[in-house]
């Protein structure tokens, strides 16, 4: 597959996502049979560069495929966009085994990658890491208590951060590839949640040992690769999964407006339904505006840690979390009782609006606003970017 020829793969997955959203969302379970449609048409491979068998997508790529998908199942975008962020930086900063172990498999869809950030004791700082990785002679043992990882019983391997060997502090971080087979798999609780309950994102202990060659990057080097690609990866990713399933919400209710059922609800010449329509479909568009205009940013930036960048990235991810679900929430008081609240409503705008409230708590957006006032002091001629 090539990234210009991926809109079939993206209407197959879609199709298989959508099928089974309400499902896997009343069960909590994993949309393995959307991951599967991943694995058959080739779209994990999306990011994986022409020369190891990928498509060679680009970021705006990973956009336009992660909102089609938003539209039927944040979940399901989720979960894309969070291992394309994982293939992302082993392209980026892996060395030539890695790559050549890894990247291949993941284009011919036989790698689905899960990520292991969160920590117990720090919560969700990413540039800090509580548990170390230890010398064992040749290898390097991992033992990881991951909290909260998407999709981890179904991942076939992780990269998980941890201290560096030896490290002297928590900022010192690495970054670690294990494949499931190097590693004892537990999973220590169960998932619960408010929303986003097809990600499957259980407790997990992991335990293990890996050869040097799987370390990404230097040892320590965690923190340019959080700059680089970690962060820009997961705040475009994430948006775009938000923004697709606010959108994809807003898209049913217009159709459902416009149909023979809807017209008796939605009177097209009352003020209050033409203002609510138009205040959400301004979220919408202001979201998408910054969204698309830090991707082109993040394309062409010379100096990825220059603080105009990461402030953008930063505002990015904080806003359109904001906008999505304030949109979902007006759409659900825009439509009432039946269609708004109801589980069994075709709308699933319940669902949007609980998928929806976990973006402002994924990465949380008061971490980001410390550091983009820390970041702002840093950039006293205020350099748009
Ligand atoms: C659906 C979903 C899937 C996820 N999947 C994964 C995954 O696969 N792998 C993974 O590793 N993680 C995953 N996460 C975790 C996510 O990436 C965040 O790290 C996590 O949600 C933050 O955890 P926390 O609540 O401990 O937040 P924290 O960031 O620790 O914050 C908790 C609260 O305290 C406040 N707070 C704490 N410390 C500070 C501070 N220094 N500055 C400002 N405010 C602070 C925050 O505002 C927030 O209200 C997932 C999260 C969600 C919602």
């Amino acid at each position: 597959m090539t990234a210009a020829g991926w809109a079939p793969a993206v209407e197959t997955v879609s199709e298989v996502a959508a099928a089974h959203a309400r499902q896997s969302d009343e069960n909590a379970t994993f949309p393995t049979e959307a991951l599967a449609a991943m694995r058959r048409t080739g779209l994990l491979g999306l990011l994986v560069p022409t020369a190891e068998g990928g498509a060679g997508g680009t970021l705006s790529d990973l956009v336009d495929v992660t909102l089609a998908l938003g539209r039927v199942d944040m979940s399901v975008a989720m979960v894309f966009a969070m291992h394309c962020q994982q293939v992302a930086a082993i392209t980026a900063f892996g060395g030539e085994k890695l790559r050549t172990e890894v990247l291949p498999a993941v284009a011919r869809g036989e790698r689905y990658l899960g990520s292991v950030t969160t920590e117990a004791g720090k919560g969700g700082h990413l540039l800090t890491a509580e548990s170390a990785l230890a010398h064992d002679g040749e290898m390097l043992r991992v033992d990881r208590q991951a909290p909260i990882v998407t999709g981890g019983p179904y991942a076939d391997a992780f990269l998980i951060t941890t201290r560096a060997p030896g490290a002297e502090s928590a900022s010192q971080v690495d970054l670690v590839y294990a494949a499931r087979d190097q590693l004892e798999v537990e999973v220590t609780g169960g998932w619960r949640p408010l929303g986003m309950r097809a990600t499957h994102s259980v407790p997990m202990r992991l335990r293990g040992a890996v050869p040097q060659w799987q370390v990404v990057g230097e040892h320590g080097g965690f923190r340019e690769i959080a700059t680089t690609v970690f962060a820009p990866l997961a705040h475009v990713g994430w948006a775009a999964a938000w923004l697709g399933t606010a959108a994809g919400a807003y898209e049913r209710l217009l159709r459902h407006a416009r149909g023979e059922a809807g017209r008796r609800q939605f009177n097209p010449s009352s003020e209050l339904v033409l203002l609510r329509l138009a205040g959400i479909r301004i979220r919408l568009d202001a979201a998408h505006a910054l969204l698309r205009h830090t991707v082109s940013v993040v394309a062409d930036a010379p100096d990825m840690s220059a603080a105009p960048v990461q402030l953008l990235l930063n505002t990015l991810k904080i806003r359109a979390a904001e906008e999505s679900f304030a949109a979902a929430d007006e759409l659900v008081e825009l439509s009432g009782l039946r269609h708004g609240y109801l589980t069994d409503s075709p709308l699933a705008l319940e669902r949007t609006f609980r998928d929806l409230r976990s973006a402002s708590l994924n990465y949380a957006n008061d971490r980001l606003r410390l550091a983009n006032g820390a970041l702002a002091l840093r950039d006293q001629a205020v350099r748009l970017a």
